[in-house]
Order: structure tokens, then C-alpha cells, then sequence
């Protein structure tokens, strides 16, 4: 087969070379895989447990909705029983299986589909709505299979380049970190909480590459090149030598940045920025130490929450969060409180289906209104407080009636542990991020009732560019130089400033090597990102004096579109450090 090169995002830095490892991962892209005869029992095995473990959890779903909504309401469910016990759809299945000699997800939703367009074309009302019960199991039933196959992405032999129409970030929390040694998706972009976990990991990734995963076949040789953003299929020898000898390269400059790591992060003429990397898992803070940060700028708890079928009690999330505490003192670290949505789901908790969920039931929204949740993390994050040096913020705040709201409900829960004899820090820091348009043009009206800001420019760029993070056909108007965006940070850090209050960003625009630039000009007081992209924005930021940004934004502020501001600031960063220049 011949070399074949596929463009995509660049979602984490970094060049993989190694074998694919197919991920099946929705319905229509589930691949067609030849399969041997004497694997056909175990394929039949396997259909046969997916209906019984679906038949399980929809009894289960029917027992909990029963008993909160009543059994009339329940009874909803026996449909979808019955399209599980139906015998001609398990029959055809098998019979395909036998014949056709196919993996038993592919055929499983042939024959669904076939059902269920059946259903879909009947005249009878009643008949037709079964197209939608089929549909539903039908999904159930392949999560199942495919559930399964997930699992074995924390079970991996041997090293692997991860391909697939999608991977949440929840699939990205479960993988097997050292086997995986890079990974590509079909969908996503660069913010997305997928491409976030890949950099935080340190694995190469790129993502938005259309429909390369249903052209990969498995087992063939693959270049995942996450600087450029590029993918290459089978490689030529020629390739594969320019790669090493880029790799090598890399692996040069990388250890020339890991001179500065215990150098401060000022500028020339000797401000001091403070320069704290983000992290998702408590496995995370050893590569914020090797990075030389100054702490953890957004500890993101809400993968404490996912791959499991519970939530974490106090004492799991305290054990956690004082781990992370005590391993990073006496450097502080920001723990964000739950911010589940958008991407980020768990199938437990039943969240309900939402057209838009970046605009939905998520973060502080919902945690205002399942206390229950929000109190038992509230008394962890305090009660790990007294270990170490602790700040709190919360996330998707839109206005200051929210901030006030979550303040009352700490102020319960420390007089909560107050009266049980339970330590925490009385004076720990409570900050809002500034990550919806709302909160940033009103930051004056916030900077009275916070003690920090930090700035999520990931979902702060995709309200207010209307720009869905994780859609890759969008991806080319998602753009952290629009000067919609510099305008609205300067006000952010202006407003703050004059009350008092320090600001942060961590969003991922604080680990781009240009926008940093801009941002120290702006006054700001903490950059946090990626543990990995902390030596290169450690290096921006020493390469200039705090005169020059300031005088580049005075520059920028007066041009009109992304790409000129991006023109002026490269200059700025060719003449500063040109060795950070040429990787952009
Ligand atoms: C952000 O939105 O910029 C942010 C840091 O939060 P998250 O990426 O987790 O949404
Ligand atoms: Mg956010």
C-alpha cells in the first residue's frame, strides 16, 4: 500500500510512529472486520451477554424511574424489553453472523437498521413510534458490545497509535498511558477536553481528520505528526527517516527548555509572571513538577467523577484532592469545582439528552441544583484546604447572582464542619472563571464578589465567536486573536485590577507561545496550561521585557482583524525568540 497523508488539527505536540489500534466508537462507523470460523462461538457469546447486560440495566433504569415517577411511567421500558427478547432480530443476527463472517457489531446494526426502518415506514401511529424503542436498545445493546472493547484500552500488550471516529474523555482517562503513544480522531478540536487530556498526558494527538479512521485498517504503520497537525498512512522509508531525524530534533530543543526549569518565569527587564500548569488527574502533578511550574493554575475534577457507576464519596475525594495538595506545596493549586457537561458526561447520572449541551444543564448550573452533589465536593476541597495551600473557583459563571448563591452554600458547609471539629482553611481564596461573555463584560460587577478570576478562553472564545470547541468544521473560525477576544480580556484584567483582584488565565490560549505575548502585555498576573507547554511559554516570556508587550498591545490594538494582530505579534516573537518563532 502506498503512503497516504491526511491534514487534520494539531490537538498535543510531539511525533508518534507505531502500529494503529482501531477503535470502533459509533454506530456508523463501526467497521466491517472479517472474522475466522472458529471465532464465530465467541462472537455469539458475546452478542448473547451485550442483550443480557442491556436487559439488566433497562430493568434497572425501569426499577429507579418507578420509584421516583411512579409505574405508569415505567412501563415505557417494556417495549424496549421486548425488542431485546425478539426472537427473529436475535435469529437474523446469528444466522448473518454464520454466513457472512463479520465482527457481530457491524451486523447486529445492519439488521437493526433494517428494523427499524420497517417500523419507521408503517402507517400505524403506534407501530411506528417502535422505530425510535429499536433505535434506543439498539444503542444500548452496542455500547455494550463496544464497552467492552473500551475497556481494553486500559489492558493494551503492545504500543499503539489510537484511531478513532471519536474518543471522549472519559475513553482518554481510562487508557493505558504508557502503551498509548499517540492517538487520532475523526472529530474534535483543539479545546476539546479529548485534545486537553492528550496534551496533559504528553501523547502526541490529531484530531478533525474527517473520516480517516473508516480508511485505516488495522494493524498498519502510522505517522502521527501533532505539530503539523498531520497524518501519514504508511509511511515510506524515505518518510519515516525524515521523521526520525525530526524526532531527534525535537527532542533536542525540548531538552534545551528543560534548562529553565528552575529559572523564574519573568520578563527581561524582571516582572514576574506567575506560570502554573493545569492538570485533569492526580496522576497528572509528577509532569507539573518535571515542567518546572509554579503550581496548578485549574486542578478540572470532574474525571474524579467518570468510568465508574457511583459518585466519589467525601473521604475518595479528599484522599484525592490532598494528595494532589500535599505532593504541589508549598505551590497552591486551584481546584475547580464540578464542571460536568458539554463534553464531559456521566451515564449514570442520567444527565437528559440536550440539543445544544455547551448552552445546557452544566458546571455551576448544575451543581446549584443538585446540592447534594455540590455540598459532599464542597467539604472535600475545604477539608483538603487544611493540608496545603488551596483556592477554589467555579466554573460557567454568567452572573454575580450565581457566585453569591455558591458562596452561601460554602458558607453553610463550613459552618457545617465547623460544628463536626473538621480543619480547613477559613481564609482559602474563592475565584469565578471568566468563561461566558456575560461574566466578562460585567467583570467589575463580579471583581466585588470574587477573590481571583481565571480566565477559560476554551468556552470563552466558543460563546462569544459562536464557535463549537469539539466541531472541526468550524475549527478554522475558532481564533484566540479575533479582537473580539482581546478586547474582552483587557476588560477582564482591567476590572479586576482595579479592584484588587489578580487574574489568571486557563484557558488553553495561555500555552500559545504568540497569544502569551500579548498577554503579559495585558497585565496578567497567572498563565496556566498543559504541563508540556509550560518550558516554551516559560521561554516567551523571558525573551521579552514587559515594555515590549506593553508596547505590542498598544500596536494590536489599534488592527482589525485576527490575522494582522497574529502578523504583529510573530514579529515580536521572531525577534525575541526566533527558535519558538520557526515552530509556529
Ligand atoms: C476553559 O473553558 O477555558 C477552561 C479552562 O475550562 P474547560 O476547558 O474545562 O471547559
Ligand atoms: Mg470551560
Amino acid at each position: 500500500m502506498s503512503e497516504k497523508e491526511y491534514s487534520g488539527i494539531a490537538a498535543s505536540p510531539g511525533v508518534a510512529i507505531g502500529k494503529v489500534f482501531l477503535l470502533d466508537s459509533e454506530e456508523d462507523v463501526i467497521l466491517k472486520r472479517r472474522i475466522l470460523s472458529r471465532d464465530i462461538p465467541h462472537e455469539i457469546t458475546r452478542f448473547e451477554a451485550a442483550l443480557i447486560a442491556a436487559r439488566r440495566e433497562i430493568l434497572d433504569i425501569q426499577k429507579k424511574i418507578a420509584k421516583v415517577m411512579g409505574g405508569e411511567h415505567a412501563e415505557i421500558f417494556n417495549a424496549h424489553l421486548l425488542v431485546l427478547e425478539d426472537r427473529a432480530l436475535i435469529e437474523e443476527v446469528i444466522k448473518k453472523l454464520e454466513k457472512q463472517k463479520l465482527n457481530v457489531e457491524y451486523i447486529f446494526i445492519q439488521v437493526s437498521k433494517k428494523y427499524s426502518r420497517i417500523f419507521a415506514r408503517m402507517e400505524d401511529d403506534y407501530l411506528k413510534e417502535r422505530a425510535s424503542d429499536i433505535r434506543d436498545v439498539s444503542r444500548r445493546v452496542l455500547h455494550k458490545l463496544i464497552g467492552k472493547k473500551k475497556q481494553d484500552l486500559a489492558n493494551l500488550a503492545d504500543e499503539v497509535i489510537i484511531a478513532a471516529y471519536d474518543l471522549s474523555p472519559s475513553d482518554t482517562a481510562l487508557m493505558h498511558k504508557e502503551r498509548v503513544i499517540g492517538f487520532i480522531t475523526d472529530i474534535g478540536g483543539k479545546t476539546s477536553h479529548t485534545a486537553i487530556m492528550a496534551r496533559s498526558l504528553g501523547i502526541p494527538a490529531v484530531v478533525g481528520l474527517h473520516d480517516v479512521s473508516s480508511k485505516i485498517r488495522p494493524d498498519v504503520t502510522l505517522i502521527v505528526d501533532g505539530n503539523r497537525g498531520v497524518v501519514i498512512l504508511n509511511p515510506s522509508k524515505t518518510t519515516l527517516k525524515r521523521y526520525a531525524d525530526e524526532q531527534t530534533k525535537f527532542e533536542i530543543f525540548e531538552e534545551k527548555l528543560a534548562g529553565l526549569k528552575n529559572l523564574p518565569a519573568e520578563t527581561k527587564d524582571g516582572c514576574r509572571v506567575s506560570l502554573a500548569a493545569n492538570i485533569e488527574l492526580p496522576e497528572d502533578v509528577p509532569s507539573v513538577i518535571a515542567h518546572g511550574a509554579d503550581g496548578i493554575g485549574l486542578y478540572r475534577t470532574e474525571f474524579l467523577y467518570m468510568n465508574r457507576t457511583d459518585l466519589p464519596t467525601e473521604e475518595e475525594q479528599l484522599k484525592s484532592y490532598r494528595h494532589v495538595v500535599e505532593k504541589i506545596a508549598p505551590q497552591s493549586v486551584i481546584i475547580r469545582t464540578l464542571d460536568l457537561g458539554g463534553d464531559k458526561f456521566l451515564s449514570h447520572l442520567q444527565f437528559p439528552r440536550e440539543m445544544n449541551p455547551f448552552l445546557g444543564w452544566r458546571a455551576i448550573r448544575f451543581c446549584l441544583e443538585r446540592l447534594d452533589v455540590f455540598k459532599v465536593q464542597l467539604r472535600a476541597i475545604l477539608r483538603a484546604s487544611a493540608h496545603g495551600n488551596v483556592k477554589m473557583m467555579y466554573p460557567m459563571i454568567s452572573g454575580v447572582q450565581e457566585i453569591r448563591k455558591a458562596n452561601a452554600v460554602v458558607e453553610e458547609v463550613k459552618k457545617e464542619l465547623r460544628a463536626e471539629k473538621k480543619k480547613f482553611d477559613d481564609n482559602m481564596e474563592i475565584g469565578a472563571m471568566i468563561e461566558i461573555p456575560s461574566a466578562a463584560t460585567t467583570a467589575d460587577i463580579l471583581a466585588k464578589e470574587a477573590d481571583f478570576f481565571s480566565i477559560g478562553t476554551n468556552d470563552l472564545i466558543q460563546y462569544s465567536l459562536a464557535i463549537d470547541r469539539v466541531n472541526e468544521k468550524v475549527a478554522y473560525l475558532y481564533e484566540p486573536m479575533h479582537p473580539a477576544i482581546i478586547r474582552l480580556v483587557k476588560f477582564v484584567i482591567d476590572a479586576a485590577h482595579k479592584e484588587g483582584l489578580w487574574v489568571g488565565m486557563c484557558g488553553e490560549m495561555a500555552g500559545d507561545p504568540v497569544s502569551a505575548l500579548i498577554l503579559i502585555g495585558l497585565g496578567l498576573n497567572e498563565l496556566s496550561t498543559s504541563s508540556v507547554m509550560v518550558p516554551e511559554i516559560k521561554k516567551v516570556i523571558r525573551s521579552v521585557t514587559l515594555k515590549e508587550a506593553q508596547d505590542l498591545v498598544v500596536r494590536v490594538s489599534q488592527l482589525t482583524t485576527a490575522d494582522e494582530i497574529r502578523h504583529e505579534t510573530m514579529k515580536l516573537l521572531k525577534k525575541a525568540a526566533p527558535e519558538l518563532a520557526a515552530l509556529e
